[in-house]
C-alpha cells in the first residue's frame, strides 16, 4: 500500500506537479483533503527554513508525514533576487502577473538574462529529523511571456537546452526536469520510501 503524505500547500499548480511526479509511489493528499486551513508567513530567509515553517504549521492538524516545498527564481543580473521573495516580488498581495511584469521591467537593461529556479522539499515526520532535498534547473528570461501553462514565472523561463518556456513546454516535459522534479528525485533515491 501506498503511503500518504499531506503537501503543506495552497497552491494548486504544486500540488498537481508533485502529484505528477510522486503519486506512483504516494498519496498526496491536500490541505483541503484533511480540512486544514493555513498560510504560515513565510519569514524565513533560506527556502529551507520556509518549507520547514511552512511543514511545521500544517503538522499540528495532522499525525501523517507533510511534505512542503519552498522554491523560487534566482536572476544572476538582479544578485539573485527575487529568491525567496518570488511569490511576493511586487508585494505582499501581488499577483503572479504582477511579479512577473516587475521581473521584466528589472530586466529591460541588463545583457545577463541567466536565471535559476530553486525548489526545496522538506519532508517531515513527527518525532523525527526533517529531511530537505533541493532541486534546481538553469535557463533564462526572456522579454516577452509565451505559453499558457503553469504557474509564476514560467511563460517568461527557457530552461537550458530548449527554445521554448516552461508555460510552452507544459507539464509533461517540465515535470521531468525542473527543479521540484530534481529535488524529488534526491528523495526518492533518500530511500526514505523504504523505510
Ligand atoms: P513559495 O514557495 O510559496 O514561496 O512561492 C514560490 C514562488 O516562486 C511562486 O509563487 C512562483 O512565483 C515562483 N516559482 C516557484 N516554482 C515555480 C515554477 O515551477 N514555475 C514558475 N514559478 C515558480
Amino acid at each position: 500500500m501506498k503511503p500518504s503524505w499531506v503537501f503543506a500547500s495552497n497552491n494548486p499548480h504544486k500540488l498537481e506537479e508533485v502529484r505528477s511526479i510522486l503519486g506512483s509511489q504516494v498519496e498526496i493528499l491536500s490541505l483541503s483533503d484533511i480540512m486544514c486551513q493555513v498560510n504560515p508567513d513565510e519569514v524565513g530567509v533560506t527556502f529551507a527554513e520556509n518549507a520547514l515553517i511552512k511543514c511545521k504549521a500544517v503538522a499540528e492538524f495532522t499525525g501523517l508525514p507533510v511534505l512542503a516545498d519552498d522554491s523560487g527564481l534566482s536572476v544572476t543580473a538582479l544578485n539573485g533576487l527575487p529568491g525567496v521573495k518570488s511569490a511576493r516580488f511586487a508585494g505582499e498581495e501581488a499577483s503572479d502577473s504582477d511579479n512577473l511584469f516587475k521581473l521584466l521591467a528589472e530586466l529591460k537593461e541588463k545583457e545577463d538574462k541567466r536565471a535559476h529556479f530553486t525548489a526545496c522539499i522538506c519532508l517531515y515526520i513527527a518525532n523525527q529529523k526533517p529531511l530537505f532535498f533541493e532541486g534546481t534547473v538553469h535557463g533564462i528570461i526572456i522579454e516577452e511571456p509565451r505559453g499558457g501553462e503553469g504557474f509564476g514565472y514560467d511563460p517568461v523561463f527557457i530552461p537550458d537546452g530548449y527554445e521554448l518556456t516552461f508555460a510552452e513546454l507544459g507539464a509533461e516535459v517540465k515535470n521531468t526536469l525542473s527543479h521540484r522534479k530534481m529535488a524529488l528525485n534526491k528523495l526518492l533515491a533518500s530511500g526514505v520510501l523504504n523505510l
